[in-house]
């Protein structure tokens, strides 16, 4: 078995990695690990994505089964909580066929408890377990720059390390098992809350006259600076909404939180308003746009839609 390029001191041969879910963040993903040496073998339910992994370099698989049987590493990218379920703890899934001692790395967003929960039974299968949901976007899955927050067992976690390193360039173990997805959730409130309040700024900006550039440009350089100003305000001037990141997504990641934040008796009040926006955004026909969009409402609620 060929041993793999490694950061770390202590040899870890895990020449293998499956990786389950090739859409918008898992294909960038499997492709920087391919790029890093690494022997990458990939399912996704829609198999055209599969190709394209191939068509990289790495190796496709035509089921869950297939793809983790040889694998020393698993790496999941999928949408929610019932998906990342369905492929670990299936009949057909990852705990049913991946070796005893394979690492299974959690990168999809999904809730802090249904990770813990999926943390235990693979512990039950012999499976090591890590939780490292990513921030970042399409852009930092490209490059590899991701910023990723890890849960987990520490030997385990520094075990995967060399793997996150090839997708990531900030990762931070956060805690045991779950807080990776925790401090995501935290991640997405605040990305949320951020959005809002710099939409509402702009709007209120526009309805005065304000050259709105120039604004953003001394907003930037105090305390309101943010990077959602930094990278975003720019478009959402031009009311252009191309994802990015789904209001779909951000939908999903409102849910999270406020049960979340529910489950543990905190009070998220504003959070809990912004994830009524993202809804309603969203039911009004505007799901597949770049969560920035919540910028319409606000043209909306102002009468100022279309203006
Ligand atoms: P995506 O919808 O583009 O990709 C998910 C992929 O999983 C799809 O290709 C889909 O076909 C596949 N899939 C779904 N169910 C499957 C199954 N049962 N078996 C095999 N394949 C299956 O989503 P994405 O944007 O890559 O996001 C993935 C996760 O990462 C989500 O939890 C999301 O919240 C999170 N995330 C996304 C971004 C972003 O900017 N897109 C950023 C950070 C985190």
């Amino acid at each position: 078995m060929k041993t793999l390029r490694n950061r770390q001191e202590e040899h870890i041969d895990m020449t293998t990695i499956a990786v389950i879910g090739l859409g918008v963040m898992g294909g960038p993903m499997a492709a920087n690990l391919i790029k890093a040496g690494y022997d990458v073998v990939g399912y996704n339910r829609s198999p055209e994505k599969v190709n394209a992994l191939v068509s990289q370099g790495g190796r496709g698989a035509a089921s869950v089964a297939t793809a983790v049987k040889d694998a020393q590493v698993v790496l999941t990218m999928l949408p929610d909580s019932p998906d990342v379920e369905e492929v670990v703890a299936g009949k057909e899934g990852v705990f049913a066929h991946a070796v005893p001692g394979t690492l299974w790395i959690d990168s999809s967003t999904i809730e802090p408890k249904v990770a813990v929960r999926l943390a235990q039974a693979a512990a039950e299968r012999g499976i090591r377990a890590v939780d490292a949901p990513v921030s970042g976007g399409e852009a930092g899955a490209r490059e590899g720059s991701l910023s990723i927050m890890v849960g987990g067992d520490a030997k385990d976690v520094m075990d995967v390390r060399p793997v996150l390193e090839a997708v990531g360039s900030t990762i931070v173990h956060v805690g045991p098992s779950g807080s990776g997805q925790t401090v995501k959730a935290a991640n997405q409130l605040i990305v949320a809350g951020t959005i809002q309040l710099v939409a509402e700024a702009l709007v209120f900006l526009e309805a005065y006259g304000v050259e709105t550039e120039a604004a953003v440009k001394v907003l930037a350089g105090g305390l309101a600076g943010n990077r959602i100003l930094d990278r975003k305000a720019g478009s959402m001037i031009a009311r252009e909404f191309t994802p990015g990141f789904r209001v779909d997504l951000h939908h999903k990641d409102m849910g999270i939180v406020t049960s979340a934040a529910r489950e543990v008796g905190v009070a998220i009040p504003l959070g809990a308003a912004v994830a009524q926006f993202m809804g309603a955004l969203r039911a009004r026909g505007h799901g597949s746009l770049d969560h920035s969009a919540l910028l319409l409402l606000v043209d909306e609620l102002s009468g100022r839609a279309g203006a």
